[in-house]
Formats: structure tokens, C-alpha cells, sequence
């Protein structure tokens, strides 16, 4: 059935869509269940990016980097 959004602008304005269905992609968190899986079993392994803490492409090339130069 088709719907109508109600989307708040960060300008404060309200701007309607129609729309048949709503996805929100919020709310992310870290998945960090194959390192806790493998850590004891491999000698050396490292956590990053958004696998440590959810954040942006450059949160996780940073990160990368950090890791990769004291190897
Ligand atoms: C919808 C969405 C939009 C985004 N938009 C932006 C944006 O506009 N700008 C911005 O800076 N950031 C954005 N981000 C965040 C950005 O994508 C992430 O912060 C960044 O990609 C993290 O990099 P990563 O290498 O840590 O993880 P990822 O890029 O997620 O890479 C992890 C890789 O590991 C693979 N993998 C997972 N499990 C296994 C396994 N068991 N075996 C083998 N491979 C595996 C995955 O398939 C994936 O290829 C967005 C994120 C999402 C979800």
C-alpha cells in the first residue's frame, strides 16, 4: 500500500514523499565476532576499522594505517 513520508530536513523543513515501503540504515555496530573467534588461535591479529568501532572511511584508513606502521 502506498504511503506517504514525512521527512524532517535539518533545515527544519518538512518535506512529504510518497513511498511503498521505508528502509532506515541507522543504528550500525561493530561486528567484531570473527576476531573473538580466531584472537588465541593466530599469532598475530588486529583489530580495526569498523570492526572496532563504527565510523567513516577515513576513521577506518587511519586506523589501517596506524596498525600497518608499527608491524
Ligand atoms: C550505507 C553506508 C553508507 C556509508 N557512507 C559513508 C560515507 O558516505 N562516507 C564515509 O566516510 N563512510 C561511509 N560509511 C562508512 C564506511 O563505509 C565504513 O566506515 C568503512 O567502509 C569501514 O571500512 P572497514 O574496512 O573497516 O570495513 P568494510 O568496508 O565493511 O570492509 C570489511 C570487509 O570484510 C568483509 N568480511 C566481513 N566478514 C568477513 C569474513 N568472515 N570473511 C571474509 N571477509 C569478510 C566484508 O565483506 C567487507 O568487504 C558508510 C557505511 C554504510 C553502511
Amino acid at each position: 500500500m502506498r504511503g506517504i513520508l514525512h521527512a524532517e530536513l535539518s533545515d527544519g523543513s518538512i518535506r512529504s514523499l510518497p513511498c511503498d515501503s521505508v528502509i532506515l540504515a541507522v543504528g550500525y555496530k561493530e561486528d567484531n565476532s570473527l576476531y573473538h573467534e580466531v584472537e588465541f588461535d593466530v599469532p598475530e591479529i588486529y583489530l580495526l576499522g569498523d570492526a572496532k568501532k563504527v565510523n567513516n572511511i577515513m576513521y577506518a584508513v587511519w586506523d589501517a594505517f596506524e596498525v600497518a606502521n608499527h608491524i
